[in-house]
């Protein structure tokens, strides 16, 4: 059976051995999506340092497909622009970062990466400002994909109902197809997501695979492992989607449903062919 976790990172606690635990409990497809620049120890002065960083990302899930099958997700974070605000104009850091985009969207071009990700807007509070480039930014990450013809992980403010559509009505400016574009870090409301356009990946907290899997079978699933050995098993250990999927099938959904989820919608956000 395959089981994919749609947003998982590797950063310095577990590294590979995370993805060991992951096959283990019956994985067997992630997303491996790129860090901030500090995790890289990488202060970007120009969009061209952000090639470093995925570069190195696209080593280690070169190295992660020895375990599991791992795909590449590059991108540049929307908590960047506070990072680089702190040396630069905001102005100079959202330019640097759509330069870092357009990057990321090359690497996809030559098939070293899937999608886009994570972009978006800083999920704390943040000034007019920064909140005004963040959308710029954005904006410009949907016309890369779009050009790239590539999907796009979001990382955004908690959900709310005009959030979103405000979001999906950017994409849909951008060209982009709603349904390539994921929001990482999802609640399980599965029918506003439908309504909207806009993908969901299920955050597997509580009960939250079960919640969207009553409500029908448009999401992915996610964990956001974090891999920082200062918050261990944050957001979630690697382990859970193939929990919750075992779960789900105790509850009665049946390995048609969790071929949907995690196969054929997968299939259908990304363009890609999902295989043992
Ligand atoms: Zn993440």
């Amino acid at each position: 059976m395959i089981v994919t976790d749609n947003h998982m990172h590797l950063y310095n606690h577990l590294r590979l051995k995370a993805l060991e635990q992951f096959k283990n409990a019956g994985g067997t497809h992630v997303f491996l999506v790129s860090l901030l620049s500090k995790h890289y120890n990488v202060k970007p002065k120009k969009g061209e340092d952000f090639k470093k960083i995925f570069e190195a990302h696209v080593s280690l899930v070169n190295k992660a497909n020895r375990i599991v099958k791992a795909y590449a997700v590059i991108g540049v974070h929307p908590a960047e622009i506070t990072i680089l605000s702190g040396r630069m104009r905001p102005r100079e850091a959202a330019e640097i970062m759509k330069e870092g985009i357009e990057i990321a969207g090359k690497f996809v071009e030559e098939g070293k990466a899937v999608a886009i990700g994570e972009v978006g807007r800083p999920h704390y509070k943040v000034s007019k400002e920064i909140w005004d480039l963040s959308n710029e930014v954005l904006m410009h990450a949907f016309e890369v994909a779009k050009d790239v013809g590539c999907a796009v992980q979001l990382h955004t403010e908690p959900y709310t109902p005009e959030g979103l559509r405000e979001i999906a009505e950017m994409a849909r400016k951008a060209g982009l197809k709603l349904e390539r574009v994921v929001k990482h870090f999802s609640p399980p409301k599965i029918k506003e997501f439908e309504e909207v356009g806009i993908f969901p990946s299920v955050i597997c907290l509580n009960d939250y695979a079960l919640e969207a899997a009553k409500q029908g079978d448009r999401f992915l699933l996610e964990t956001d492992y974090l891999d920082d050995k200062n918050r261990p098993g944050s957001v979630l250990g690697p382990k859970t989607v193939p929990r919750k999927v075992k779960e789900l099938l105790k509850h009665g959904f049946d390995e048609d449903f969790i071929y949907k989820i995690c196969v054929e919608n997968v299939e259908r956000v990304y363009g890609i062919e999902i295989t043992l």
